[in-house]
């Protein structure tokens, strides 16, 4: 958890801005980020995020992009089967193990999709 500074002020009312949480916030358009920290003037509602702050959003907007985009993966051959890689942020993100049973949807005519079972 972020440490509240100290003093920040609002450029335009000079009033102490407050630490808090948005909902949405686009770092990057395109990139909604949903709960961020920032600091917010109470009087205009302007926002101003510190450095640490604007670092994780960084890091946030780039997992994004990275979940947006998807992975590219080659399809392999294992006996019958046509195998695809799960990678492995995936996998540890929707704790996927070996062994671990998942079930294949279709999406249309677009592909399909895997979840835990
Ligand atoms: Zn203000």
């Amino acid at each position: 958890m972020a440490k509240e500074l100290n003093g920040i002020y609002c450029a335009k009312c000079n009033v102490q801005m407050k630490l808090g949480v948005l909902p949405k916030y686009e770092y990057e358009e395109g990139y909604p980020l949903h709960n961020v920290q920032a600091y917010r003037c109470p009087k205009c509602s302007k926002v101003f995020f510190s450095e640490e702050q604007a670092k994780e959003m960084e890091a946030r907007t780039a997992e994004v992009k990275e979940y947006s985009f998807g992975f590219e993966r080659k399809v392999t051959i294992s006996g019958k089967s046509l195998v695809v890689g799960i990678p492995s942020e995936l996998a540890v993100h929707l704790d996927i193990k070996q062994g671990t049973k998942v079930r294949i949807f279709p999406v249309a005519k677009e592909g399909f999709m895997i979840k835990p079972a």
